[in-house]
């Protein structure tokens, strides 16, 4: 599908890895422009020259999505540069703890992910949306997960928060159908990305698992992410509001 997003100017959050990273790029190749943002800005400055190396263009704005004042600066730099946002990818998230019950789960780790994964998502929406307004329409996409969907052992929290992003999406897709902005999001299944790889590290019993229970036998890769992110963004996609769209090999299938 190409050039589908053509002139559009696009920000992607947490753009500076994995998911965030191949995404940024599947887009720039749709003929986008891309703002980048991350909190880690050498991430952030490499997907921008990745961007440029195949002919693309953008720019880095480094926001903390948990800090409203960064949102907002986020939001008013890419009104600034371009003039308008088309589509946004709520993407950044952390993956918080793993490897104990719910009654084992740290109440600080608890905040910061909620902040981040939830909380996070939220500000966007709230500074993305009332540029969206004013120029008639516009196209949002949250990266909730499968974990969104049904619930996940040893990752209470991080089910919680993305079960929230699902919350947040079809709630926005109801109150601004009319506005022209539609509200997305994408579930990734099992995803071959530097937060799996934290999330498996030093536990071979959950590593183990991830063939059976993403019944396509393998891992997704940030690129299968990133083709139906560019989807839900572009106009075939126009009657498409409010979808938590699973991309999980059929994991939530079962
Ligand atoms: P990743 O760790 O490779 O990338 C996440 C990026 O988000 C990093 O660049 C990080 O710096 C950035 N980030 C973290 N906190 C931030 C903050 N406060 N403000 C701005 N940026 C911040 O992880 P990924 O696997 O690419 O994850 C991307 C999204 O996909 C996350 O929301 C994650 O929960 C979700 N997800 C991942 C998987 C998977 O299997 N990898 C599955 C389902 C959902």
């Amino acid at each position: 599908m190409p050039d589908t997003l053509h002139g559009k100017i696009a920000l992607v959050t947490g753009a500076g890895s994995g998911i965030g990273r191949a995404t940024s790029l599947v887009l720039a190749r749709e003929g986008a422009t891309i703002v980048v943002s991350d909190v880690n800005a050498d991430g952030g400055e490499e997907t921008l020259s990745a961007i440029k190396d195949m002919g693309g263009d953008g720019m880095f704005v480094h926001a903390d999505v948990s800090r409203a004042a960064d949102v907002e600066a986020l939001v008013e730099a890419t009104v600034k540069a371009y003039g308008r946002l088309d589509c946004s990818y709520n993407n950044a998230g952390i993956e918080g703890y793993i490897g104990g019950r719910l009654h084992e789960y740290p109440e600080d780790t608890w905040d910061r992910l909620m902040d981040i994964n939830v909380k996070g998502v939220w500000l966007c929406l709230k500074y993305e949306i009332p540029q969206m307004l004013k120029q008639g329409g516009g196209a949002i996409v949250n990266t909730a997960s499968a974990a969104g969907l049904v619930g996940s052992r040893q990752l209470s929290a991080y089910s919680a928060s993305k079960h929230a992003v699902v919350g947040l999406t079809k709630s926005a897709a109801l109150e601004y159908a009319k506005d022209g902005i539609r509200v997305n999001a994408v579930c990734p299944g099992i995803i071959d990305t530097p937060m799996m790889d934290r999330l498996v590290a030093g536990r071979d019993d959950y590593a183990a698992t991830i063939p059976t229970r993403q019944p396509i036998g393998r891992k997704g890769t940030p690129g299968e992410i990133a083709e139906a992110v560019a989807w839900l963004c572009s106009d075939a996609a126009s009657l498409v509001t409010g979808l938590a769209m699973p991309v999980d090999g059929a994991f939530t299938a079962q």
